[in-house]
């Protein structure tokens, strides 16, 4: 056999692999492979062994996913342009945002805090949205753009880290307490915050990650284009 037809044979090897691979799930919760079927809209698929989730057809999931995180966008540069609270007591009045309160921190002497909020309140949630946007805007008219499956990997590591609804639990926490205190008027950047986490979780329910993998698998630009230009093979 010439060296030609060997490199073609076990090219289509590796296509065939890569193709009854591409039709496996894994079940999330106890490992057990599953074929996977084409859903009529609206239909869950669950592991026959433990009933755990593993896919879903939700009706235009990529619209929907990207309108939320195009307004996640909208309310992120809100809450950040706008003072998140003003402060008054015995006629003293402050207000403060919510990056200042951040660089507040730093400014206080306790630097490596007010690092972890400005990772874990600012720069990972942009981060995510922007991710989101970079994927989901080209998926929306049948593209993918480079990178897309390391920024997507990305995305599923960075949201154990992203933490603004504990930054905004601790705000209303502190918020009752002093309350009796002080004189607090909630700014507009509170209520976009506020929307933003709901924004947040929401985005993530739009959209599964076996969805997302499978729409990037077959854009333009996606799997089969790779293959042909021999990055993988
Ligand atoms: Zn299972």
């Amino acid at each position: 056999m010439t060296p030609d037809a060997v490199s073609r044979l076990n090219h289509g090897r590796r296509r065939y692999t890569e193709t009854v691979l591409l039709s496996l799930v894994a079940c999330h919760e106890c490992d057990l492979l599953h074929e996977k079927h084409e859903l009529a809209v609206g239909e869950v698929a669950r592991c026959v062994r433990c009933n755990a989730f593993l896919y879903s057809n939700k009706p235009n999931s990529i619209d929907k996913a990207l309108a939320v995180s195009l307004a996640a966008l909208i309310m992120f540069v809100v809450a950040n342009a706008f003072p998140f609270l003003a402060i008054s007591v015995s006629g003293n009045s402050q207000s403060i945002s919510i990056v200042s309160a951040v660089f507040a921190l730093s400014d206080g002497g306790m630097w490596l805090l007010g690092l972890l909020c400005f990772g874990f309140i600012l720069l990972i949630p942009l981060l995510r949205v922007i991710g989101l946007l970079y994927l989901l805007l080209p998926l929306r008219f049948g593209y993918r753009l480079p990178g897309s499956e390391l920024i997507f990997r990305g995305i599923v590591a960075m949201s154990p880290w992203s933490m603004m609804e504990i930054y905004l639990l601790g705000a209303v926490v502190a918020l009752v307490k002093l309350a009796s205190m002080a004189n607090i008027e909630l700014g507009l950047s509170f209520w976009a915050f506020a929307l933003l986490n709901l924004l947040s979780a929401l985005a993530a329910q739009m959209v599964d990650t076996h969805t997302l993998w499978d729409f990037l698998i077959h854009s333009r630009g996606g799997k089969d284009a790779i293959v042909n230009g021999g990055h993988r093979v």
